[in-house]
């Protein structure tokens, strides 16, 4: 976002990428089948999403760039060595945080109040979900902010598994309403679009009409998560690199590995060392603004290590809070069969690869009152119907036929295909102390740069909050007339997801008001190095269950009119 709109400003731009370049018009395998893959495209430790899946380089493991754990800790962390990142393959959901969700502690005493509120970041949302075509309904509900007539894209029609949840969630109280996914259900309107969201800027408007015009709506049918050749969905490579390529402003140059920030002796970022990887040589450039966007992990590692007798903890280290409180949303599921879903006659459930419904967390009077016994709330994303056939489809059927093989197991197969429900919730986690990352002293990786080692702790809140999704999971399936799959389990510390699985690692740089209790300013701009800016997730004060990404997007594009603000003051 922020090399897009910066060279869409007319700025020079040089974007380093440590991955390979990709582009999924010519490389997604988007039209494939699974058992047109090895191991009928089954996961494997290289490849966990399956052989199809859009990380074509990284994992949870880096071949060569290993990162530590703390005794005790088992942190997780993905990253996607790759052009576009983790956008290549994200889940596409987009839900705006609230206003609840930028002033946690003014209402629950607990984490830090973000130094913005909902009401500064809202038209950056707006133009965000303009920009990248997110789909959404017209709810505006407590702290699930909707969002004007006219910037969202018209939702999909429900799924049957959907209208029957939301049939029997209703007597529980639980709302069912249309998700928010980054997936165009119409084509954008080039021509009105770009002057809407631009509305001073012709360059602007010129290349993004022309990128929108390449791009068409979601054909229903294909798994997101191994690209979009027909840019229907949101990735930076098809949505935002092409229009800022456009520009001209924009030089990428991939397979290098940042290593550090390079500052002069008035404490200014001069620009940034690099590792070429194709040569393994290092490589020196210089910038009038350096702008980090690495991910939060990274980002917190590449300014650790960027150590000089100005900045001896790391660059814009001087609060000491590089690192320190690494939040991830909290997960935990459970799933159930359906009897009211067998035997239905064949039909495409495949619609957009996402769910086209979800429930937003619905109990913020009780939660305040203190009935809950666990602070902050969680979202449920929930599916099931007849997918794409996929390796273990029928995984779990035995236990229901018995043994049944040749004409009656087919018969059987053909009953429950499709019966089998999941439901997955995903909440807020509050920052604390014992989550952090920081340089391992005693490991380097493949480029001789410091690695980086977890720390990572649950509090009770996050652990009864996990408790509570799969006793809420367990009562919608009972609700529905079926069976839970498993045992529902009380002790929320054997459910909840390790941390960093849920893949939404945030926080490490965090923003504030105070220099001394904060890394960056409320504009993602470093206290210490004024021409030092951070657009990824590491300047998240708290982690609402709101998934991230159209998050860090919106605040990305206010960092970028600040820059632009401030280099117009003269100030960078
Ligand atoms: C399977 C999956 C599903 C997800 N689903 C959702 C979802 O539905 N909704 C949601 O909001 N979020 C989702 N996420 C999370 C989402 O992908 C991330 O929040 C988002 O991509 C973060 O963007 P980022 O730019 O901070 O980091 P990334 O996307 O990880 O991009 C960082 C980039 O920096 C590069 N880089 C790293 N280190 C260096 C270095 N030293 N030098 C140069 N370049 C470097 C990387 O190669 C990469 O290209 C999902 C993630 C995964 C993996
Ligand atoms: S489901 Fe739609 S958005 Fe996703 S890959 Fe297929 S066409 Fe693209």
């Amino acid at each position: 976002m922020a090399a897009y709109q910066l060279a869409v400003a007319g700025l020079k731009v040089l974007v380093l990428e440590a991955g390979r370049t990709y582009d999924p018009v010519r490389e997604t395998p988007m039209f494939k089948l699974p058992r047109q893959a090895p191991l009928l495209g089954a996961g494997t430790k290289h490849k966990p999403f399956g052989f199809y899946d859009a990380t074509v380089d990284g994992g949870w493991e880096v071949p060569g760039e290993p990162y530590t754990n703390a005794p005790g800790t088992d942190f997780k962390w993905w990253r996607s060595r790759m052009l576009g990142g983790r956008t290549n393959h994200w889940g596409r959901i987009s839900l705006r945080m609230g206003e609840y969700d930028f002033k946690p502690k003014t209402r629950d005493g607990l984490g830090a109040d973000w130094p913005l509120t909902y009401q500064e970041l809202a038209p950056y949302y707006d133009r965000t979900e303009m920009l990248i075509g997110v789909y959404g309904g017209d709810d505006d509900l407590e702290n699930t902010p909707g969002s004007p007539a006219g910037v969202l894209q018209p939702a999909p029609v429900p799924r049957a598994t959907e209208l029957l949840t939301k049939k029997h969630a209703a007597p529980l109280g639980i709302p069912v309403i249309p998700a928010h996914l980054a997936i165009m259900t119409q084509r954008q309107d080039a021509d009105v679009l770009p002057k809407k969201i631009h509305p001073d800027n012709p360059l602007a408007q010129r290349v993004l009409a022309q990128s929108m015009r390449q791009r068409a709506a979601c054909l229903w049918a294909t798994p997101c998560g191994w690209g979009c050749s027909v840019k229907a969905n949101f990735q930076s490579t098809t949505v935002l690199l092409p229009p800022a390529l456009l520009t001209g402003n924009v030089d990428i140059v991939p397979d290098a590995m940042v290593r550090e920030v390079t500052v002069d002796a008035t404490g200014k970022a001069t620009g940034v060392n690099y590792i070429d990887k194709t040569t393994r040589t290092d490589r020196k450039v210089t910038a009038r603004i350096v702008v980090l966007a690495a991910s939060a992990g990274e980002t917190a590692r590449i300014m650790l290590n960027s150590k000089s007798s100005l900045f001896p903890n790391g660059v814009s280290n001087g609060s000491g809070l590089v690192g320190k409180y690494l939040m991830d949303t909290v997960g935990a599921g459970i799933g159930g069969q359906i009897p009211a879903l067998e035997n239905l006659p064949p039909h495409n459930t495949d619609g957009a690869s996402g769910m086209h419904m979800y429930m937003p967390w619905w109990l913020y009077k009780e939660q305040l009152a203190g009935k809950l016994g666990f602070a902050r709330g969680y979202h449920v994303e929930f599916g099931g119907g007849r997918g794409m056939p996929g390796p273990g489809i029928f995984g779990g059927m035995d236990a229901l036929t018995n043994g049944a093989y040749g004409k009656r197991l087919k018969e059987e197969a053909r009953r429950y295909y499709g019966s089998w429900m999941w439901f997955d919730g995903r909440g807020e986690m509050i920052p604390n102390e014992d989550s952090y990352c920081e340089i391992d002293p005693n490991v380097v990786d493949q480029w001789g740069i410091p690695v980086l080692r977890f720390h990572w702790k649950w509090s009770e809140h996050e652990t009864k909050q996990a408790a509570h999704m799969v006793k809420t999971f367990a009562e919608v399936i009972e609700a529905m007339g079926g069976t839970v799959n498993e045992k529902v389990e009380t002790d929320g510390a054997k459910v909840i997801a390790a941390g960093g699985q849920i893949i939404h690692e945030v926080g490490t740089c965090r923003m504030g008001t105070d220099p001394k209790t904060s890394v960056l300013n409320q504009y993602c701009q470093s206290w210490e190095v004024k021409n030092l800016f951070v657009t990824d997730g590491a300047p998240f004060v708290s982690n609402a269950d709101k998934n991230p990404t159209l998050s860090i997007l919106a605040l990305a594009w206010r960092t970028c009119d600040h820059i632009l603000a401030e280099m117009q003051r003269g100030n960078i």
